[in-house]
């Protein structure tokens, strides 16, 4: 559970600069952003400047590590969520000290987040490489986002672990492709051969043994969208990522339904159905919104109503570290 922090998944939030540029449509309804410009005078955008944060801010990992250490135990940090780690307008110079930190801190797990994961490896490699506690996740909103990022995520070495964060989750996704690595086109005999040379082991992706059942991500967080405007997440979207992890063994978390939530008896109530009521006396804040079956019936609600059980259950599926 979170120490400190509002966050499912993590214990703490550190910020070590804010600002940002909208580069997905997971980014439309940012709430960093609205956030950040609202309160904090920071504006988003190309060629806005990043704010870096305060010392005070900058020690409190040492002080989270510090405490981990004599409780023997290890916190999750999620850095951030007022910005991206791997921003191109962020000073390279930040980077640097915030992998430092990064080093300097072993009892915290560094969960990294980004929506530029095609900057990450060369970022991470000129701020000094990966440190062994980083955990480098890369957000998937759809479809076209994980045929174009999830390959790049997997070819990356060093961080402990990969991961999706699919929030705000915006179509349905087939991970299947991506869940194991794919047996090598070279592969003979169980081990890559170069077919220019006759030379065995290939390739750096599959580590130089033709791994074709090595999981190539380790977790999948999904969740719906929060917050006014907020796109509805079709249950069966949720559905079919819960059976794709528990079919490849990949640890699931289901985060939240966001704004909107299913109908707890969804299945009894044909479409359309208007003015209905939360089974515990919850009224939806608007009306049932189709979103891609008959059947399935999503109301607005507060993100503590909605809840985050999928089917019934809890899914808190975590790495195996943690
Ligand atoms: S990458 Fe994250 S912080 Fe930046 S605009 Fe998108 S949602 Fe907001």
């Amino acid at each position: 559970m979170a120490e400190n922090s509002a966050i499912e998944w993590t214990d703490h939030t550190f910020n070590p600069w804010i600002g940002c540029t909208r580069v997905s449509p997971g980014c439309d309804h940012c709430y960093a952003a609205d956030l950040s410009e609202a309160r904090l005078g920071v504006r988003w955008g190309p060629g806005q400047p990043r704010r870096h944060t305060a010392a005070s801010t900058w020690n409190q990992p040492r002080t989270w590590d510090r405490r981990a250490a004599r409780l023997r135990i290890r916190y999750r940090v999620f850095c951030a969520s007022l910005a991206d780690v791997f921003d191109n307008e962020v000073p390279a110079e930040w980077r640097g000290e915030l992998f430092a930190l990064i080093r300097e801190t072993p009892n915290l797990d560094w969960l990294l987040v980004t929506k530029r994961i095609g900057n990450a490896d060369k970022m991470a490699q000129a701020a000094g490489g990966w440190p062994e506690n980083v955990w480098l996740g890369a957000t998937i909103v759809n479809q076209a986002e994980a045929e174009r990022d999830i390959p790049k995520l997997a070819a990356i070495r060093g961080p402990e672990y990969r991961f999706l964060s699919m929030e705000p989750l915006l179509g349905p996704v087939n991970l299947e492709p991506h869940l194991l690595y794919q047996p090598c086109p070279n592969s003979l005999d169980g081990l890559s051969q170069d077919p220019s040379t006759g030379a065995y082991e290939c390739c750096s992706r599959c580590d130089w043994t033709a791994i074709s059942e090595e999981l190539a991500l380790d977790w999948i967080i999904v969740g719906g969208e929060s917050g006014p405007n907020a796109r509805p997440m079709h249950p069966n979207w949720a559905r079919s990522l819960r059976d794709q992890c528990a079919a490849a063994g990949v640890p699931f978390l289901f985060k939240q339904w966001g704004h909107w939530a299913p109908l707890l008896s969804a299945a009894t109530v044909d479409w359309p159905a208007t003015n209905v009521a939360w089974p515990d006396g919850h009224v939806g804040a608007g009306s049932p919104r189709a979103n891609g079956g008959k059947g399935e019936q999503l109301y607005q609600a507060a993100k503590k109503v909605a809840g985050r059980t999928l089917d019934g259950a809890l899914h808190d599926g975590r790495p195996d570290r943690a």
